[in-house]
């Protein structure tokens, strides 16, 4: 079975782990309602995308 032969020193592994910090998700504003959502997907608070209604929201009562 193929092992390595050394340890990773502890300065090594934080050399490796330097690169493994998180991005934070990426925001864009709606242009219809300026409410905060994710590029490139529907606005989940009115429903368009595009200028366009692409979710049809629960009519009231
Ligand atoms: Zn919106």
């Amino acid at each position: 079975m193929p092992n390595p032969k050394r340890r990773w020193s502890h300065a090594r592994k934080g050399m490796r782990d330097a690169n493994k910090a998180l991005t934070p998700a990426a925001t864009s504003v709606c242009p219809r309602c300026s409410a905060s959502k994710r590029p490139h997907e529907i606005c989940g608070n009115c429903g368009f995308y595009k200028g366009q209604q692409m979710l049809q929201s629960k009519p009231l009562s």
